[in-house]
């Protein structure tokens, strides 16, 4: 950027604080959550562990079938979902080493069979935002003191009122797409009435 912005917003870019994530989603040639009481018999929801998966999300597309939904259907397993560092602890293993150590996770909390869920398998993914070229960061989570430090200045507009900002980290709803779509309507109101349309 050049000129730079105004050094509050600079400090704004540079210091708020971003939390990192990771999930693993997998799909399972069959759901063995919903197969019976021994592993669990889950539909929709989340197990929450003190394993380095942390938690594990539930397809809920389920839970209101009446007849047709079979656990011998495939279906996706967010077999890990991570905020904060375990995100980079689990997403840097190689890519077998992960699933290794997230099949085996999941196995111990569903109490399945040893190697039963590995057969299941289908294919695997992992998205670690810290990562993501377009992200870097899962998203915003002030630190104590920086809302009061940051929030006003990271929302001012910049160069004379051509430059506008709109995102979950500018607003009153962090982390929330309720905060994204909120900033992005003022963001969107400014210029029309910079322009004469409001
Ligand atoms: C793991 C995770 C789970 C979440 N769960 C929920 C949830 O359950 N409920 C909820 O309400 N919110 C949730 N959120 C938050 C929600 O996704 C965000 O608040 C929302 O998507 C932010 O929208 P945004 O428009 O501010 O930013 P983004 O959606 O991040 O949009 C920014 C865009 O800018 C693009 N970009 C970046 N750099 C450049 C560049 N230099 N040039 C051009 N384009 C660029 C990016 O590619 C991206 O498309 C979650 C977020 C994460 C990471």
């Amino acid at each position: 950027m050049n000129p730079y912005f105004s050094d509050k917003k600079m400090q704004s870019i540079r210091e708020l604080n971003y939390i990192d994530a990771q999930k693993t989603a997998c799909l399972f040639n069959k759901r063995f959550w919903e197969e019976n009481a021994d592993y669990g018999n889950v539909n929709g929801g989340v197990s929450f562990t003190d394993l380095i998966i942390q938690s594990i999300f539930y397809p809920p597309d389920h839970i209101r079938c009446e007849e047709d939904c079979s656990p011998n259907e495939p279906g996706v397993l967010i077999a890990s979902y991570n905020l904060g560092s375990d995100s980079a602890r689990l997403s840097n293993q190689s890519p077998s080493r992960r699933t290794e150590i997230i099949l085996h996770d999941v196995e111990r909390v569903h109490g399945t069979p040893p190697g039963y869920i590995n057969s299941l398998v289908n294919s695997i993914k992992t998205a670690h935002w810290s990562n993501e070229q377009w992200a870097r960061g899962g998203f915003s989570a002030a630190y104590p003191g920086q809302k009061i430090n940051l929030a006003y200045n990271a929302l001012l507009p910049e160069y004379n009122g051509r430059i506008f900002f709109a995102g979950e980290h500018i607003s009153t709803k962090p982390g929330w797409i309720q905060g994204a779509m909120q900033t992005g309507k003022w963001a969107a109101n400014q210029v029309a009435l910079m322009f004469g349309q409001l």
